[in-house]
């Protein structure tokens, strides 16, 4: 267990937390979506109810060291000005600027200073000015930082995968550390599914390649009942086991390693499942998002595509093998959409299985989606209010369910 925010002192601190401000901005450079900060809202109201004075860091894009104008945070702090109904100082120019530092000197408590982008100093990546790795130059960065507050809070899960000066760093340098409760969030949900899961535990893992989630499969292997796997990933799958894919997007490359998967699923007892049948189509406006004039669509019979023909979401005969699986888990993980569902068309797979896993958390499974596009698919579901955790890491989510090392956690403290 980690030491979180009320394991520690925060009343009338400086506390500095990193957060996850990486929003994305429209050409006027106005927030399209705020959900990012929005995530972060628990951890400062708590942190202003205990009257500590919040140094808030966080990158925003790939800058790769240099100030790019159009990745400034200053239309974050303005978000989020509105947001808390309380003006959020900004700097600007250099998160350790002198400027910044007297500003973060100056606070008192109950207000908050937002620094500038973390990555426009390509120290913050453990790189000195020359773009070579140099652990040196991310301590002093950390040093730097450190040194405008006496507590640090860890609550920018999207970055917790990387080893960075406001991740794993900084927290040599400062007597508190603690994960906010964001990340405290995430633990609890990812690390008790991984961890402690109720069974059955199903995993649903979609998307468009087997590549990406090849360690996820191997890592959930040892802990799930059942895996059902959708999406384009689907048909490497099929094909390893001479299934024909007709024109469906196949890694040929990783045939074998997908037959080898499904090989060590059986060893280990996992129901491993592919869908029985298919949506398929003979063409797709990938670049308009639409299915063009003249198209054939059409559902196949079983899990074969003929040829000239490319799987595009699960057939209802899979939908309904998949539920009944998804209809009696305890927990459920999901990462990745089970069709083309950014097209209406071909969501329909993916949009029931939302629907399915919201069922089943109603009945009392705990649910975790990750990954940006099993969540857009969630949200047009309409049903994200009934999954128990959205993850809010893509990256972070998915190196978790690898099973990997993540060195933004490793860093903080244990609770003793
Ligand atoms: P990922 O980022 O790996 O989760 O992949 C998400 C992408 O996979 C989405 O853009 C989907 O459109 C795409 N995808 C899902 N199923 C298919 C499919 N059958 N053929 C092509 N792309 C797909």
């Amino acid at each position: 267990m980690k030491k979180t925010l009320k394991d520690i002192d925060v009343k009338n601190k400086k506390v500095l937390i990193r957060v996850d401000y990486n929003v994305p901005l429209d050409a006027n450079l106005r927030i399209t979506n705020d959900k990012r900060i929005l995530a972060t809202l628990p951890t400062i109201e708590y942190l202003l109810e205990s009257n500590a004075a919040i140094i808030l860091i966080s990158h925003l894009g790939r800058p790769k060291g240099k100030v790019v104008k159009e990745m400034s945070l200053k239309p974050v702090s303005e978000r989020l000005s509105k947001l808390l109904g309380k003006t959020v100082k900004f700097i600007g120019g250099d998160c350790i600027s002198s400027e910044s530092k007297k500003a973060a000197a100056d606070l008192n408590p109950g207000e908050i200073l937002l620094l500038e982008n973390l990555r426009f100093h390509s120290e913050e990546e453990g790189k000195n000015t020359s773009g070579e790795k140099d652990k040196a130059v991310m301590d002093i960065f950390a040093k730097q930082l450190a040194s405008m507050g006496e507590v640090f809070v860890q609550d920018a899960f999207g970055t917790v995968h990387r080893s960075h000066a406001s991740t794993a760093g900084i927290v040599k340098y400062v007597k508190d550390v603690a994960a906010g409760f964001l990340v405290e969030k995430e633990l609890k949900f990812l690390g008790g599914a991984l961890e402690n899961p109720a069974s059955p535990f199903v995993a649903i893992l979609g998307g468009a390649k087997v590549s990406d989630k090849i360690n996820v499969v191997e890592n959930l292997l040892n802990k799930v009942d059942s895996i059902i796997v959708g999406g384009a990933m689907a048909y490497t799958f099929l094909k390893s086991q001479g299934v024909s894919a007709g024109t469906s997007l196949v890694e040929d490359d990783k045939l074998d390693l997908a037959a080898e998967l499904l090989k060590k699923a059986k060893e280990r007892k996992v129901d491993f499942l592919l869908p029985v049948d298919h949506i398929i189509t003979d063409k797709v406006d990938f670049a308009n998002k639409r299915v063009p004039e003249g198209a054939v669509v059409k559902t196949t019979v079983d899990e074969a595509i003929p040829e000239e023909f490319m799987g595009v979401d699960v057939g209802p005969k899979a939908v309904e093998k998949f539920s009944e699986i998804i209809k009696n888990a305890r927990t459920i993980v999901w990462n990745g959409p089970l069709g083309i569902f950014e097209i209406n068309e071909f969501s329909k797979g993916t949009v029931k299985i939302a629907e399915l896993v919201a069922e089943s958390t109603d009945n009392g499974a705990v649910s975790v989606v990750g990954g940006g596009d099993s969540v857009a698919a969630i949200k047009k579901a309409g049903v994200d209010k009934r999954i128990s955790h959205i993850s809010t890491g893509g990256g972070a989510s998915l190196e978790f369910l690898e099973g990997k090392e993540l060195p933004g956690i490793t860093a903080l403290p244990d609770l003793k």
